[in-house]
């Protein structure tokens, strides 16, 4: 199977080549096309299968700039990573695999750690951010980020931030965002707690 046939777009196909994958991975093959028809995905996926592309490339389809006017720090598209690096990696992919797509939908990392306030400057007109869950709810409590119009949000490495202790600002998270929405989970484990998401958050996933 080849990306081609993924329902990709010329443009985010040459970047793929650039990248030089050959062939799409088996998440890839199976997660793109779901999360392009609008599905909750569950992967159950450790680092190194290529799990990142495998939603960043259908969230550029699905959230291709449009003229539709976004309300300011209204984020669209929310994805929740246990580190700093994993949100700055992310970030770069969207960067690197976007490149050649003709109006491009403005994306951001914000983690702890650093100073606050040129997040906060940085949020306006952002529609996919990619956050940890502390330095999100910091950033929502000053209003410099609203997530009532999220409409996909992604949980990448689920067990790493259970198992870092994120549980309540998950639950906090979770409690601002609107109930209809498609949601992707990614995590290396599969574990009780992993379920227990999964069941609460997630409808008929693939
Ligand atoms: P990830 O599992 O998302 O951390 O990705 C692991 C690595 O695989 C990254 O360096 C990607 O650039 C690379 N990669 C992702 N998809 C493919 C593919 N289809 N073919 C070759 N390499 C890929």
């Amino acid at each position: 199977m080849p990306f081609s046939k993924l329902g990709l777009s010329d443009e985010l196909l040459k970047a793929i080549n650039e990248q030089n994958y050959s062939a799409p991975y088996p998440i890839q093959i199976e997660a793109i096309p779901a999360i392009l028809k609008g599905k909750d995905v569950v992967g159950i996926a450790q680092t190194g299968s290529g799990k990142t592309a495998s939603f960043v490339l259908p969230i550029l389809v699905l959230f291709q700039k449009t003229n539709q006017s976004t309300k300011n720090r209204h984020v669209k598209v929310l994805i929740l990573v246990p580190t700093r690096e994993l949100a700055i990696q992310i970030k770069a992919v969207f960067n690197d695999l976007g490149k050649y797509l003709p109006s491009k939908t403005k994306s951001l990392a914000i983690y702890g750690g650093v100073s606050i306030n040129p997040q906060m400057i940085e949020l306006q007109s952002v529609e996919i951010l990619i956050a940890t869950p502390g330095r999100l709810l910091e950033l929502v409590s000053t209003k410099a980020v609203a997530l009532s119009a999220v409409q996909l949000l992604v949980l990448d490495e689920a067990d790493k931030m259970l198992n870092l202790g994120f549980k309540e600002e998950l639950d906090k998270i979770f409690k601002l965002l609107p109930a209809k929405r498609q949601t992707l989970l990614y995590s290396a484990t599969l574990s009780k707690e992993i379920e227990t998401i999964h069941k609460n958050l997630l409808n008929q996933p693939i």
